[in-house]
């Protein structure tokens, strides 16, 4: 069986992100990379959206980027303007396209379907397959959404609309989001943070159906495409081994606190890039400790106060929204910190820091 430098497995936004990171920095001219791939076709599945608190090399599969957004609560709506950092979205497929056009350019790259066709003993691993500890108890931002295309122009396409509370909550958090594409076109998104014992996934249609009538009071459209997701609102166990590294969300790349994956999992392709020739002996790659420690206690408070998560997102963009968009993208200063501190209710997140409540 053939033998690899390196072994990526899981072709999916990580593993390529990768692949694509050191193909076009040269590192795989003189050595050889296998990606293990299950899937039997690469089709639109995901949109990645996020704000562009930094450079990437996917620019050219931005299919529409907003310099404002809106968040609705039952009784309030506040719209944010964030042309600094323009909100974007990435087509999956146009991605996968992209990155498998370059890498089918590289006879030392090769795709399998599994890990029992190859040889893994000298090889370093890269994985993006998450290990057993996915519990369905846990907390999950799960979701489903529908690209809707109407008859006539209805959608306002310079707003996307990022959180709208005004939706039946059910003892959990639950928010809509509309991504319009065009003024005929937009994805529409029903949002749950939650764990996935319960009965919200069984509706999802009917939920979007009715946003969809009531909400948006959108009669006629069809659907062109849909997608469905689960995000671990948890760290994934990430044990460092001499020759394996995690990457994308097993890697622990999701901010906890929002779901958001995407340009981290490029951050983290750049730094295993810069490091690959002492790949051995790298340090893990983390989402600064800060981060993570200040999500725990926003999740906490998320699972013991769900009826105070609209005002308390709400808040969290009322002002400084540039601030707010760094602190979600892991680029605050201390001082961007010490203001969003301000903004949350403070003797809530004071009982759950002290565990009083
Ligand atoms: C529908 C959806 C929308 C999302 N939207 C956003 C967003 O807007 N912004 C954002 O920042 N994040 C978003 N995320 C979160 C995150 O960015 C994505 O989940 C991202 O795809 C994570 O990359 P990954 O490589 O870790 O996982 P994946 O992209 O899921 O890749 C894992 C790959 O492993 C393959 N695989 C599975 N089992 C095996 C196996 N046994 N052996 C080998 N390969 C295997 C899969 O086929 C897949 O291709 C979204 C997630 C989902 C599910």
């Amino acid at each position: 069986m053939t033998e690899f430098n390196y072994i990526i497995i899981g072709g999916g936004c990580a593993g390529l992100s990768l692949a694509y990171e050191l193909e076009i920095h040269k590192k795989l001219q003189n050595k050889t990379l296998a990606i293990i791939e299950p899937r039997l076709e690469y089709k639109r599945d995901k949109t990645w959206s996020f704000w562009k608190v930094t450079d990437h090399s996917f620019e050219d599969c931005v299919i529409k980027s907003w310099d404002n957004f809106t968040i609705n609560t039952a009784s309030a709506s506040n719209q944010v303007m964030s042309k600094k950092f323009p909100y974007q979205s990435i087509n999956s497929e146009i991605f996968y396209k992209k990155i498998n056009n370059r890498l089918s350019q590289n006879k030392n790259i090769k795709f399998f379907k599994n890990l029992n066709e190859i040889n893994t003993n000298n090889a370093f691993i890269f994985n993006s397959v998450p290990s057993a500890n996915s519990v369905s108890s846990n907390l999950w931002q799960h979701f489903q959404g529908v690209e809707i295309e109407t008859s006539k122009d209805i959608f306002d396409k310079d707003v996307l609309n990022l959180m709208d509370f005004n939706c039946e909550q059910r003892n959990a958090v639950h928010f809509f989001y509309t991504l319009p594409f065009s003024k005929n076109k937009a994805l529409v998104e029903t949002t749950w943070i939650s764990n996935l014992n319960n009965d919200l996934l069984k509706d999802y249609d009917s939920q979007i159906e009715n946003y969809i009538k009531y909400n948006l009071n959108i009669k006629n459209y069809k659907i062109n495409y849909s997608e469905k997701g689960a995000i671990p609102l948890f760290y994934p166990l990430n044990i460092k081994k001499k020759n394996k590294i995690n990457i994308g969300t097993a890697g622990g790349m999701t901010r906890l606190s929002t779901g958001y994956t995407f340009l981290n999992i490029q951050e983290h392709s750049r730094y295993l890039r810069e490091n690959i020739d002492n790949i051995e002996n790298l340090k893990i790659y983390e989402i600064p400790k800060k981060y993570k420690f200040l999500d725990k206690i926003f999740l906490k408070v998320l699972i013991k106060y769900p009826e105070k998560m609209p005002n308390i997102f709400y808040k969290f963009f009322n002002s400084f929204s540039n601030s707010t968009i760094r602190f979600l993208s892991n680029k605050s200063n201390f001082f961007e910190d010490f203001l969003i501190i301000l903004k949350m209710p403070k003797i809530i997140f004071m009982k759950v820091l002290f565990k009083n409540d």
